[in-house]
């Protein structure tokens, strides 16, 4: 596509949805975003009355679509990197503090239940600390990376042991909806680097998840029965996910969630 073809909205049901108009699209879509956006995707041509129509057959879903977004948006922080702030690594909670420190560069280090970001001398200034300072998110950016890196692949290469059979690649990447994927016939396994911030044994889930799907391509009995093998508590790791989804909302930008406000 050379770009997108033209965006525009229509009012149903007391709100703005918005319409992308795709040529050649086969059927539609419809996406209700955590901010509350309705997204209408069609082909061109088609009318103000089919697109009512359309919107209206699937109203119930819709609805409920919204109620789950204001659900998500009340448990949303927008996270400002401001001293006190608490972020999640491993399953638990760390603190954010500031403090001035001998060197060229920013840098954060683990403190007790603290994520100290070590601030260079140049840098600081009176009342630092009393100030969010959201152009840091890079460097905590590059820590997470960092220990995912350092804890995730040797975590991963531990669940081949258990289950007894691996991929040919592993990658781990910043995935925007998925905690993993598979892809059997290239034998390489994609691990979100964002469950650093979940518990250990939810990670070693996920893997081990991925690692079935290298014998199963769906989630049948047989796949289920793999799983259980290798991960009795599989249940519980799939539990917390659902429960706490919302806590990894420091990895994206703020205002992807709240963009319709501003
Ligand atoms: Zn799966």
């Amino acid at each position: 596509m050379h770009q997108k073809d033209k965006t525009t909205s229509i009012s149903w049901n007391s709100r703005g949805v918005r319409l992308e108009r795709i040529p050649r699209l086969r059927g539609y879509k419809i996406f209700v975003q955590p901010n509350s956006t309705i997204l209408l995707k069609i082909p061109s041509g088609w009318s103000d009355t089919k697109i009512l129509e359309t919107l209206g057959s699937h109203r119930d879903w819709i609805e409920k679509c919204l109620q789950k977004a204001i659900e998500i948006q009340s448990q949303f922080h927008p996270y400002m990197l401001v001293e006190g702030e608490k972020y999640l690594l491993l399953g638990e909670f760390y603190c954010l503090r500031f403090e001035p420190a001998e060197q060229k560069k920013y840098s954060i280090v683990v403190k007790g239940q603290t994520l100290v970001v070590q601030v260079p001398q140049k840098f600081w200034r009176e009342g630092f600390s009393s100030f969010p300072h959201p152009g840091l998110k890079k460097y905590l950016m590059q820590f997470y990376n960092t220990q995912a890196e350092r804890l995730l692949v040797p975590l991963f290469w531990k669940s081949v042991r258990t289950v007894g059979y691996g991929p040919k690649h592993l990658s781990l990447r910043n995935q925007k909806t998925l905690w993993g994927s598979c892809s059997r016939h290239r034998s390489a396994i994609q691990i979100n680097k964002k469950l650093i911030a979940a518990p250990l044994f939810v990670s070693e889930y996920v893997m081990i998840h991925e690692l079935a799907h290298l014998k199963f391509s769906n989630h049948g009995a047989g796949f289920w029965a793999e799983v259980e093998k290798n991960c009795p508590n599989y249940k519980q790791a799939e539990e917390w996910l659902s429960k706490n989804h919302y806590l990894f909302s420091f990895f994206e930008n703020n205002q992807d969630l709240f963009s319709s406000y501003l």
